[in-house]
């Protein structure tokens, strides 16, 4: 053996060792977050959305002008614009109904890699699929930080059945693990568990499969968990509190390019549908952020190339938290090789998703198959499921895309674009995120991605934006600096000291009257802004009709998925832009995820107590009851 074989033979193995040593130990490649220099905030206290509004309807003349107008309000819509206002540009954003009310409300709330994605770059040795990894797993760890009450560490174990899927399952997230400690993104590392400790953590789980294989053990591995509702949210208010005018229901009708002077400007017509108005707004570029509606928001703009979205259905329903282990997710994997998850959350357990093509709508619904599907899938582990169980189902629409051609100013003629039209299939889909800038119509387009790649989606939207030339006309250009969000926390994970005062802070100590289910509440879903939601209960409280303290602070009676309560319910109608019944039920609290015959129940409660805060009239609070009645069908399974 010559000199040079032996020196690359040592230095294999001696590197082999150290990575050993480097990632066994996740707190040497765990990334450290540099809080200190944040940028500070325009607005300590998160502008309403009355003040939103307002500012959004001072850019009605061709004299004072949006740089960016977000069309949009879901992870990624609201990811640009905290993205974009924190780099000093002037931005807006209109949401047709509530933030996150799109896909972004109906992920499987997992902050992760993907494992499915892993196994596709190993498989075929294809980079694109490796990147897609890499990327997210660096971004899962910027996202827990970005939000800690909102995020958690969850571990998720995979069980093995034959020596096979043990060597298979543990090399490959050994290799996970050793790609998050390359891209900054190390959570804690993975491990096998022995058959008798994974029965100990899931006592439902059989240790025989439905084929009477014997469970040989699990290796369980870690990825994040969220509240994704709440994380959107929490990212829109963020953003107004660094001045962007943020603004839900409030849908784009229209966008025409015009020239004022020698500056080509967007003019967009904006639907209030809260006061039922429509306005103008003078904005230099859109930014479409419609996930699976982009298409349909690009031909409101007069862009008429083909459609470049590929629609694919997901449904979870949510079981009782028996159904999962408490702290531990389970790769469920299914009878057709797709991957299911049976995740505990928020005190529940859901099961997800199914994947299938479809078309586009508002108010997607499970069906029948689907559920039956999931239940099956579970049942191999852990027995016969009664579908009585399901407590509620829930379906989103990913909007997974192909890339454009080119606009050009001549494609705005029918005969070009339909013969520039193609059928799409999903064969020809990335799951990674596109980015589309169209000069001609102003407007810059984003795709496909995944909920953990939102800020990377959106730092790829402000830079394409920032660079197209579009805002050279702006005043701002000159102030603008590079993207910040990296190191940006959201209301709510800012320590805030100015949201505590004595009454809250003793309400909220131990003995201090307020339950401890429902402080626990308050802190993972307010985060540093619970003292602020003690506050409305003790203002409550000094009005007659509502009682003491503890009244405006216990759950709504017949509510036991979600400890809400009547002080929150109010907080969020006064701070967070809750404006409907629905926002309430379906995304500020999660009740209609976790039981909509809960949500039925809590819905004219929710409506007085918001109508209390709103100043409703009773008509106006019985049409909101109404709507959200309605709106709950969606949680049920569909034909
Ligand atoms: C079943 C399922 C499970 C998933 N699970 C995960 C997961 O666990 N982890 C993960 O990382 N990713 C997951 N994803 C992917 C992730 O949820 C999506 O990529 C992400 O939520 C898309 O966000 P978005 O902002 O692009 O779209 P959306 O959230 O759909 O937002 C688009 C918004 O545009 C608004 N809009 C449309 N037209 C107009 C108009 N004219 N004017 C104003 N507003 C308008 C809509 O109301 C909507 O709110 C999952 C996706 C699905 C479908």
């Amino acid at each position: 053996m010559g000199i040079f074989t032996k020196l690359v033979g040592a230095g294999a193995v001696g590197g082999f060792l150290g990575a050993c040593y480097v990632f066994n130990d996740p707190s040497r490649t765990q990334p450290s977050f540099d809080s200190t220099h944040m940028l500070p905030l325009k607005f300590e206290q998160q502008p309403t959305r009355q003040q939103t509004v307002g500012w959004l309807r001072t850019f009605n003349t061709a004299n004072n002008v949006l740089d960016i107008l977000v069309v949009g309000g879901g992870a990624v819509g609201c990811g640009v614009a905290l993205d974009a206002s924190t780099r000093g540009w002037k931005v807006g954003l209109v949401e047709a109904n509530d933030y996150a009310s799109g896909t972004s409300s109906r992920s499987t709330k997992l902050i992760h890699g993907g494992v499915r994605y892993l196994e596709k770059a190993v498989l075929h040795l294809d980079p694109q699929q490796y990147n897609l990894v890499a990327e997210a797993l660096h971004e899962r760890a910027i996202m827990i930080n970005q939000a800690p009450h909102l995020c958690r560490p969850l571990p998720t174990f995979i069980p093995c059945y034959d020596a096979i899927e043990v060597i298979k399952y543990y090399s490959a997230m050994k290799l996970y693990d050793a790609i998050a400690a390359v891209n900054r993104g190390t959570l804690l590392n993975s491990y096998f568990k022995r058959p008798v400790e994974c029965l100990n953590v899931f006592r439902k789980m059989t240790h025989e499969d439905k084929d009477r294989q014997l469970l040989l053990g699990g290796v369980v591995y870690y990825d994040g968990q969220m509240d994704d509702a709440r994380f959107c949210v929490s990212t829109a208010l963020t953003a107004a509190s660094y001045g962007a005018a943020v603004t839900n229901h409030t849908e784009l009708v229209s966008a025409t390019q015009v020239t004022v002077g020698d500056e080509q400007l967007v003019k967009a017509e904006v639907f209030d549908r809260i006061h039922k108005t429509t306005f103008s707004v003078y904005t230099r570029c859109l930014v479409n952020a419609g996930g699976p509606f982009s298409d349909s928001i690009r031909k409101l703009a007069g862009d008429k190339r083909r459609e470049s979205l590929v629609p694919s259905s997901g449904t979870h329903i949510t079981l009782p938290a028996q159904y999962c282990p408490k702290d531990i997710a389970m790769l469920v994997p299914s009878q057709d090789g797709r991957v299911t998850f049976a995740v505990p959350w928020l005190g529940s357990c859901i099961v997800g998703t199914t994947d299938a093509p479809t078309s586009i709508s508002w108010n997607p619904r499970g069906t029948v198959q689907e559920v039956s599907f999931l239940l099956n899938s579970l049942a191999r582990y852990v027995g016969p499921i009664d579908s009585k169980e399901v407590k509620s189902v829930w379906c989103g629409i990913r909007p997974l895309s192909v890339k454009l051609p080119p606009s050009t100013a001549s494609e705005d003629s029918e005969e070009q674009s339909s013969s520039s039209s193609k059928p799409l299939s999903t064969k020809d889909v990335v799951r990674e995120h596109n980015v589309d800038v169209d000069v001609v119509h102003r407007m810059v387009s984003v795709t496909g991605g995944k909920w953990t790649t939102y800020r990377k989606m959106a730092e790829d939207v402000v830079t394409a934006v920032s660079t197209s030339g579009m805002l050279n006309g702006s005043p701002s250009h000159a102030a603008t600096t590079p993207c910040v969000t990296e190191n940006i926390k959201l209301v709510g994970a800012r320590q805030t000291a100015a949201a505590a005062t004595p009454t809250s802070s003793t309400l909220l100590s131990e003995g201090g009257g307020v339950a401890d289910d429902v402080r626990r509440r308050w802190e993972s879903a307010f985060g540093d802004r619970a003292p602020l939601v003690a506050s409305e209960a003790a203002l409550m409280a000094s009005k007659r009709r509502w009682g003491s303290t503890s009244d405006a602070a216990k759950t709504l009676p017949g509510v036991t998925a979600q400890s809400i309560t009547e002080a929150e319910i109010r907080y969020c109608a006064l701070f967070e832009h809750c404006e409907t019944v629905s926002d309430y039920l379906q995304r500020r609290s999660r009740l209609a995820f976790l039981n909509v015959a809960e949500a039925r129940a809590a819905a004219p409660r929710v409506g007085e107590v918001m109508g209390d805060a709103l100043g409703w009239s009773s008509k106006q609070r019985d049409d909101h009851v109404k709507d959200a009645l309605a709106s709950l069908v969606q949680f049920t399974v569909g034909s």
